[in-house]
């Protein structure tokens, strides 16, 4: 707690303040494969200017705070939004449906960090394989803030980018102390040197005919499946923004509706609320807009039918992701990693494949398949 409030610069009475919130929590395992870390901690909500999800390390280095990646809002309308709240011209990068990672280095080796602060060993092992980490020997006060992609990954599973394994792809590089953003043809020019992926940068455009090019970028986007865009400014000063394709909508949904146990009515009912914008926006009618009304009624329906059906056969609901490790030591510390994220899931024995292991991981969604089984037995939702 002490080299916390050193490393935030806290007067006494903030780190006070901090200490009576109780909004700290353990970030990392102690183990040789985080040889670098000695002590490290994450702040579980937002403290004062310090975003959740912010980590604060003793370090072999000293000590080192590494901010939490900012809240982007979101449009649900093209027009007036993007004009009114940039000016000039706006960059529209594909917004990439993986996990939230900042990397490091910490001491000799690359970190990996996840959205709420912790120090992922799954995502780490990946991350000192894939990231070239000159780039921190030469800027070791940057961070790369990237989205990891791919069929092999625990927490968002997807075949739309052909990464059969897990790769990362570079979205912003910030100042890990400030939380700074460098201007995007810095990053593009850094990205080049150091040969990272990059989430596409899809259109540099004036604000006065941002809109139009969205709206056939994100139609465009919404046939390969892909998420979305992320409107930016060039520099980085301003707010960047959010917008995603009905596609991408309405996979959530079916995910959403397919474990609607687990799921939040709010996660639910926004996604709608996005559709009814866009379709409105969009113009639709005749087969176009049923197309729509089809996609959303299949997405609430079909998966949720399939979790009703496979309770009505004895099986349990649950979703099953793959897996690669390429020591057993890192699966071990993963199996510890989920347990203290209070996640609750079963792992297959590992199984040899080309000198990796692969092990199928799986997420029992109770609430969903108890929800199912005591109304498949005749009770009452109420
Ligand atoms: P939040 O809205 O708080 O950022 P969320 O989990 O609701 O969090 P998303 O709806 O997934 O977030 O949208 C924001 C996330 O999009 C970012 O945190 C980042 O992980 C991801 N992302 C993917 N591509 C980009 C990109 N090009 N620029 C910025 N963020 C991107
Ligand atoms: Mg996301």
């Amino acid at each position: 707690m002490k080299f916390v409030a050193e490393a935030l610069n806290l007067s006494p009475i903030a780190a006070k303040r901090l200490e009576e919130k109780n909004i700290l929590r353990q970030a990392f395992i102690k183990h040789p494969f985080f040889a670098d870390v000695i002590e490290a901690l994450k702040l579980d909500r937002k403290f004062g200017e310090f975003e959740e999800g912010t980590l604060i390390a003793k370090t072999v280095d000293g000590l080192e705070v590494v901010r939490g990646y900012p809240k982007i809002k979101r449009a649900l309308t093209l027009h007036p939004t993007i004009k009114k709240h940039f000016r000039g011209e706006v960059v529209l990068e594909e917004k990439m449906n993986g996990y939230n990672v900042r990397v490091v280095m910490f001491g000799e080796n690359v970190y990996a960090i996840t959205r709420g602060g912790f120090i992922c060993p799954y995502t780490t092992e990946k991350a000192r394989m894939l990231i070239n980490s000159d780039f921190f020997k030469d800027h070791p006060n940057l961070m790369l803030c990237c989205e990891a992609v791919g069929e092999e990954s625990p927490f968002v599973p997807k075949e739309i980018y052909g990464v059969k394994t897990i790769d990362f792809y570079v979205f912003d590089i910030r100042d890990r102390k400030t939380n700074v953003a460098l201007p995007i043809k810095e990053k593009e020019k850094l990205a080049e040197e150091y040969g990272f992926n990059l989430a596409p940068i899809l259109a540099e455009v004036h604000v006065s005919k941002a809109h139009e090019v969205a709206k056939d970028v994100i139609e465009e986007l919404g046939r390969k499946g892909r998420e979305g865009i992320v409107i930016k400014d060039p520099k980085m000063k301003r707010q960047p923004i959010k917008y995603t394709t009905s596609e991408s909508n309405c996979s959530d949904l079916s995910f959403a509706f397919r474990f609607f146990g687990e799921y939040g009515k709010d996660f639910m009912f926004s996604r709608i609320i996005r559709e009814g914008f866009q379709a409105f926006e969009f113009d639709e009618r005749d087969e176009e807009f049923k197309r729509r009304c089809l996609r959303l009624g299949e997405a609430i329906l079909k998966a949720m039918v399939e979790s009703i059906r496979e309770v009505k056969e004895g099986r349990k609901v649950y979703d099953k992701m793959r897996l690669r490790f390429y020591d057993l030591e890192v699966f071990e510390l993963f199996k510890e990693h989920i347990r203290r994220m209070g996640v609750s899931a079963e792992f297959s024995e590992p199984f040899e494949d080309n000198g990796s292991y692969v092990v199928w991981f799986y997420r029992y969604m109770k609430s969903t398949t108890d929800k199912i089984d005591y109304i498949l037995r005749g009770n009452l939702w109420q």
